[in-house]
């Protein structure tokens, strides 16, 4: 903790420092980064070899990578061998709270938005730079220790230990602020009725959710407002500022490598947390280059969102470039048949479920008249894929009272979307 608060300083001293200071301790980092790599992965040091690593890198030359190699070269990208993707897919069935793996690393799963399961894991001493960096982000958003009263923050998003949002809450949950965790796939009634119960100071959450909120307009007066892991529409943006009279800050993160994006006070766009990742702008896609682990090393690794970034100068003063905004991530809210009525399902919900699939690679949930129809790429056995999903969206589906049809496909591959962004929409209403 104390590590992780001088750490915070650091980062944001950095934000400030003149853009060639922060760039010349950039490239130095990155330097480093790509050696340790290519000396202690195996992958990527036969990858590399022959690449003369020496003196300042040539990322640009350096092959980029697909989530598909780093799933399927997984064993021999980890650069600790006692880590296997079985090894830790076990611990990930299991695990319950803030437990380590071989008492060392924090792992994590993401079912991303190209619906292929990803699995990360972070040592000690990464964790730290991601709570370091998480602190700078809550001094972004003004969410600062306060005595005697203490700060009331709320969260509204995933709860469970293999999302990031939850295991920072658990790993600085030391009292310095009353803390209410929700989760985002409950009923919008209970939501509101807890949040009435607390009273937040600080309401941060899944954007989706966050607006259902909005539209019930509880009696509670947050001052704070944050979003997170998915793109907020301009409809959602307007229904939180209507329902509290404040900006939501909108906060960018990735399991791949924490959170690296997010707005200042001005709400001008995201600032980019460019000491945490080194970023390669390409057409319809980013290579992203976390500039602080060495037990998953990822070299440029590509993720389709796409953003704009923007040359100008913040009038806030930080000089870190900023992101326009973030393209491509927005699954919808699914209003799905529950006896007489409708009921409204966050796509976590779904998402949740279908990420816990392990037969599943890659999938797709396509809601139309004809009722809920999922295509699935499995892994191996198609129909123990098939039954898998039954069972696991079955069951998510029963709990809200759902009685759609539900229609399991297994497909050799899937397609991604045919709009402007090219995005694959995991969820996609029709
Ligand atoms: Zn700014």
């Amino acid at each position: 903790m104390l590590r992780a608060a001088r750490l915070r300083t650091d980062f944001l001293a950095r934000e400030r420092m003149p853009r060639e200071q922060r760039d010349a301790w950039r490239r130095a980092r990155l330097g480093e980064t790509i050696r340790a790599t290519a000396s202690d992965s195996p992958y990527w040091r036969e990858r590399l070899a022959g690449v003369d690593l020496r003196g300042e890198v040539d990322l640009g030359a350096l092959p980029a990578m697909e989530k598909a190699t780093l799933m399927d070269e997984w064993d021999r990208v980890v650069t600790d061998p006692r880590l296997t993707l079985a090894g830790v897919e076990a611990h990930i069935d299991t695990i319950e709270g803030d437990a380590l793996l071989h008492g060392e690393y924090r792992a994590f799963a993401s079912s991303g938005t190209s619906g292929r399961r990803g699995v990360f894991v972070y040592s000690r001493d990464e964790w730290t730079w991601q709570l370091g960096n998480f602190l700078r982000l809550q001094d972004t958003l003004g969410v600062k220790p306060r005595l005697p009263r203490r700060l009331r923050v709320a969260t509204v998003s995933a709860t469970s230990p293999l999302h990031m949002t939850s295991r920072y809450g658990m790993s600085l949950d030391i009292g310095l602020h009353r803390v209410l965790r929700l989760d985002a796939r409950e009923p919008t009634d209970e939501l509101v009725a807890r949040l009435e119960r607390f009273r937040p100071d600080a309401l941060i959450g899944y954007p989706s959710a966050l607006a259902l909120v909005a539209h019930e307009r509880p009696r509670i007066a947050p001052t704070i407002l944050a979003t997170t892991s998915e793109v907020r529409t301009p409809e959602m943006t307007a229904a939180i500022r209507d329902a509290w009279g404040a900006e939501p800050f909108d906060i960018y993160g990735i399991t791949e490598c924490g959170i690296f994006a997010a707005d200042c006070e001005e709400h001008a766009g995201l600032h980019v947390y460019d000491d945490l990742a080194w970023i390669e702008y390409e057409s319809g896609r980013m290579l992203v280059t976390p500039l602080y682990t060495r037990t998953q090393p990822l070299i440029r690794y590509a993720m389709s969102d796409l953003v704009e970034v923007d040359p100008e100068p913040c009038p806030c003063g930080r000089t870190t470039p900023r992101w326009r905004g973030v393209e491509g991530r927005a699954d919808d809210i699914l209003h799905l048949r529950a006896g007489s009525g409708t009921v409204a399902v966050h796509p976590l919900a779904l998402r949740g479920p279908m990420a816990a699939c392990e037969r599943v690679k890659q999938y797709r949930v396509i809601h139309d008249a004809g009722g809920l129809h999922v295509r699935v790429v499995a892994h191996g056995d198609e129909d123990a894929a098939r039954d898998e999903v039954i069972a696991a969206l079955g069951a998510a589906l029963k709990a809200r009272g759902v009685d759609e049809r539900l229609e399991v496909e297994t497909v050799a591959a899937l397609e991604r979307d045919a709009g402007p962004s090219g995005k694959f929409k995991l969820i996609e209403i029709r």
